[in-house]
C-alpha cells in the first residue's frame, strides 16, 4: 500500500484520537463532549486550532500550555499516536471498506474505555451499552462476524462474567467483578462474535496477571491498589481482532 495513503490514514486516526482525548477527560465527569471548545484545564484559556493539532502541537508547545505554561499530560499525544496506529493496522488488514469503519469505531471505544477505567476504575455505560447495540447492528453488514455469532457473543460475553461475578460473590461474600466489565465483554462479543470470548478472557487474564505481579513487586504483596480489568479485556479483544483467526487455527485446527 502507498505510503501517502497510510500517512493519511494515520493522520485521520490521530484526529479521531484527539476527539477521544476529549471523551476520556469529560465523560467520567458527565460533561458535554461538544461544548465548550477545548481550553486549558488550569488557566481556562481557549486553545487555538494551531495549538490543537494532534501530536504536533504537543511537540511545538514542548508539552506546556502556551498561556500559563502548565504541563500537558503526555497521555494526550500517546492516545493520538495509539489511535493513529490502530487506524493504520486496521486499514492494512481491511482496506477502505465498511468493515474498517465498523472495527475502527470498536477500537476507538476500547481506547476510551481503557483510559477512563485506568483513571477512574469505571467503564461508562454511555459507551458499552450503545457499543453492544452498534456491534449487533454492524453484524448485519460485517464480513467477519454474522448476526447469529454476534448475538451469541453478547450472551457468552455478558453471561460468562456474570457467572464469574456471581460465583465470586457467593464464595468470597464480596463484589469482585464490576458490572462495567460484564457489559464491556458483552460489547466485545457483539463486535467479534462468541468465538472471541475465550481468547479475550484468556489473553486479558495473562496480561493482567503479569501486570499484577509487577505491581505487587513494586507496591508490596498486600497492595490495596485496585487494578482495573477493563484495559486487559480491551487488550485481549484487540489481540483477537488482529490474530484471532491464527490463534483459533493453532488451538483447534479450524
Ligand atoms: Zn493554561
Amino acid at each position: 500500500m502507498e505510503t501517502a495513503t497510510l500517512a493519511f490514514v494515520f493522520a485521520y486516526g490521530a484526529i479521531i484520537g484527539s476527539f477521544l482525548n476529549v471523551c476520556i477527560a469529560r465523560l467520567p465527569e458527565g460533561r458535554s463532549i461538544v461544548r465548550p471548545p477545548s481550553h486549558c484545564p488550569k488557566c481556562q484559556s481557549p486553545i487555538a486550532w494551531y495549538d490543537n493539532v494532534p501530536i504536533l502541537s504537543y511537540l511545538w508547545l514542548a508539552g506546556r500550555c502556551r498561556t500559563c505554561r502548565v504541563r500537558i499530560s503526555p497521555l494526550y499525544p500517546a492516545v493520538e499516536i495509539l489511535t493513529g496506529a490502530l487506524a493504520v493496522a486496521l486499514f492494512l488488514r481491511l482496506g477502505p471498506t465498511l468493515a474498517f469503519a465498523g472495527y475502527f469505531a470498536f477500537a476507538a471505544a476500547l481506547v476510551v474505555i481503557t483510559f477512563i477505567d485506568l483513571d477512574h476504575q469505571i467503564i461508562p455505560d454511555v459507551i458499552s451499552l450503545p457499543g453492544i447495540a452498534l456491534g449487533l447492528a454492524f453484524s448485519l453488514v460485517s464480513p467477519l462476524v454474522g448476526p447469529r455469532d454476534a448475538i451469541l457473543g453478547v450472551l457468552a460475553g455478558g453471561g460468562t462474567l456474570l457467572a464469574v461475578a456471581w460465583l465470586y460473590k457467593t464464595l468470597r461474600g464480596q463484589e469482585g467483578m464490576g458490572g462495567g466489565d460484564i457489559k464491556l465483554l458483552a460489547m466485545i462479543g457483539a463486535f467479534l462474535g462468541w468465538q472471541s470470548i475465550f481468547v479475550t478472557l484468556f489473553v486479558g487474564s495473562v496480561i493482567g496477571s503479569i501486570i499484577g505481579v509487577i505491581v505487587m513487586l513494586y507496591e508490596g504483596a498486600d497492595t490495596k491498589l485496585a487494578i482495573p480489568f477493563g484495559p486487559f479485556l480491551a487488550g485481549g479483544a484487540l489481540v483477537y481482532l488482529f490474530f484471532g483467526d491464527r490463534i483459533l487455527a493453532f488451538y483447534f485446527g479450524v
